[in-house]
């Protein structure tokens, strides 16, 4: 099983780079904040809890995000491989993460981290709120969101270096550019 993160700030691209990888290796995306807004749009038990923790841009809590990520994993445990998209976003997170997969026989393949300056990816978020209208694509939100990346995303990065596992992609330039960076980066 292939077990790759796509890493990097909000708005870096994970998304649509995510999605072209599970098609080209026919692994599983697994995107923790479509998930979220999945519960969120049919206003489920979980979503109406987690709504205004996410419109505010902080994260949702550790627990919630390992049970649903443990439940997924279960529930595809035939795939080749995972694409993981927006988790793990915490240190915490992402001990718990090697846990899980130790707890099924399986360990981490590959962190790929997508890397754009903040000035970029403040622009980009500002479009995909006037072009999607996301309730957490607001200006002071955008500022939270990046504010919560520096504080409890970023160090993941040395967590994952002192692994091994990391490796970066600039992430400015035409979508198949990048996609073509970081397909040569995975060899499966
Ligand atoms: P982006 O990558 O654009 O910041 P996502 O779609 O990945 O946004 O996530 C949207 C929101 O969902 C986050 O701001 C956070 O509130 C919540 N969320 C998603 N994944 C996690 C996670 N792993 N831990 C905590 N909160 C999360």
């Amino acid at each position: 099983m292939f077990n790759l993160i796509i890493f990097g700030p909000p708005g870096a691209g994970k998304g649509t780079q995510a999605i072209k990888i599970s098609e080209k290796f026919g692994w599983k995306h697994i995107s923790t904040g479509d998930i979220l807004r999945a519960e969120v749009s049919h206003a489920s038990p979980l979503g109406l809890k987690v709504k205004s923790i996410m419109d505010s841009g902080h994260l949702v809590s550790d627990e919630l995000l390992i049970e649903i990520m443990e439940s997924v994993f279960i529930k595809n445990k035939t795939a080749k491989g995972f694409v993981l998209d927006g988790f793990p976003r915490t240190l915490n997170q992402a001990q718990e993460l090697d846990k899980m997969l130790l707890r099924h026989g399986e360990k981490l393949t590959l962190v790929l981290a997508l890397i754009v300056d903040e000035e970029e990816l403040v622009k980009r978020l500002l479009i995909r709120s006037h072009d999607h209208g996301r309730d957490d694509d607001t200006e002071d939100v955008i500022k939270n969101r990046l504010v919560q990346y520096h504080r409890h995303t970023e160090p993941l990065i040395s967590y994952y270096k002192e692994k091994k596992l990391y490796q970066e992609v600039y992430g400015i330039g035409s979508i198949k550019d990048i996609f073509n960076q970081l397909c040569a980066a995975i060899k499966p």
